[in-house]
């Protein structure tokens, strides 16, 4: 793939000074094949005006922004560039006052509802699930208290499932990708429902034992538990316990661990958004990804950014017109690598 990202700031200000600059970008990233009508599929197309399409086989108008993140928008989209170059440039993640700050915002409030939207777009609607070999296990976020029934999960803390992947270079295990849930607790129902949804079935899950996860042998899955083998003390599953201790220190160290339960979903995806491309030479990429991923996360509004309600608007774009453009989308994905996303 030819770059088609900026670099550097100074290129992102070179790449796209105004509002024409951006539309066209948008323009390629939604339609990287040109222009295909959601609702007839014909090819032809007028220029209406900036932001619509209109169809010559049927006179459908397409709005170029409609469907997406940037749906509805007074802002301009090269302000919009410039929050998505802050965000995937903040190595820790990034922050709602950071980003008022950059941008210049009066409100906090309007910063911190482009970040929530943002974070939708960090999360791929149809990315791969795990494979091969897989560690599983669950951890509390929030409260600073010990203690909680495993199976029961705590008062005033957030159980979150994680999944790593574990590939091997030259006979030695790497980290690979990871997946992150919030779950209820940690009976077998949440866990299979966790394992089904991250990790294709015919892969072996790592876990130490905890009764809850016997249940993914039945649905398969090969089960390996670790305690059988392992002394009091062993650290049994090494990758989930890094990246806990990763995702508590970002946690609690960007957000303060203030986050509203019903937030948490999109915070995890922003970690793994992060997590799984951490060896990404290219900032830029990054960028490409999230503008790319932001024109198929569907339009999200205030009110299900307040109430915290997780993706109602990714989860149903399953109409003819999402499928197409996600298909479209994805034709210039390129492929998951194994041991990461790019
Ligand atoms: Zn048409």
């Amino acid at each position: 793939m030819p770059r088609d990202y900026p670099e550097n700031l100074q290129e992102l200000e070179r790449l796209f000074p105004d509002e024409a600059s951006c539309r066209n970008y948008l323009l390629r990233l939604r339609w990287p094949a040109g222009f295909v009508c959601p609702e007839c599929g014909e090819k032809a197309a007028w220029k209406t005006n900036r932001d619509l399409q209109t169809c010559k086989a049927c006179g459908f108008q397409a709005s170029l922004t409609a469907g997406t993140i940037f749906h509805g928008t007074r802002k301009p989209l090269a302000l919009w560039f410039r929050a998505m170059w802050h965000i995937t440039n903040q190595k820790y993640g990034a922050n709602a006052i950071g980003l008022q700050r950059i941008l210049g915002f009066g409100s906090y409030h309007t910063a911190w509802e482009w970040l929530h939207k943002l974070r939708r777009a960090m999360v791929r609607p149809d990315r791969d699930r795990l494979k091969c070999y897989v560690e599983v296990d669950e951890t509390f976020l929030g409260a600073k208290h010990r203690g909680g029934k495993r199976g029961r999960g705590a008062p005033g803390k957030i159980m979150v499932a994680v999944a790593v992947e574990i590939e091997i270079v030259d006979n030695k295990p790497k980290m690979g990708r990871i997946r992150l849930q919030r779950i209820k607790d940690a009976s077998s129902q949440q866990l299979l429902a966790f394992v089904q949804a991250n990790v294709e079935e015919g892969s072996t899950i790592r876990t130490d034992g905890w009764e809850g996860y016997n249940v993914v042998a039945s649905h398969g899955f090969t089960h390996d538990v670790s305690r059988a083998s392992a002394n009091v003390g062993d650290d049994l599953l090494p990758r989930c316990h890094l990246v806990v201790s990763l995702l508590k220190r970002w946690f609690n160290g960007t957000y303060q661990g203030a986050v509203m339960p019903g937030h948490v979903d999109y915070y995890l995806d922003e970690f793994t958004f992060r997590f799984n491309r951490r060896k990404s030479k290219s900032r830029g990429l990054l960028f490409y990804r999230l503008v790319q991923q932001a024109l198929i996360a569907g339009p999200v509004y205030g009110k299900e950014i307040e109430g915290g309600i997780y993706s109602p608007s990714r989860k149903k774009a399953t109409s003819k017109r999402m499928t197409i453009v996600r298909e479209l989308a994805s034709e210039t994905t390129t492929k998951t690598i194994f041991s990461q996303e790019v």
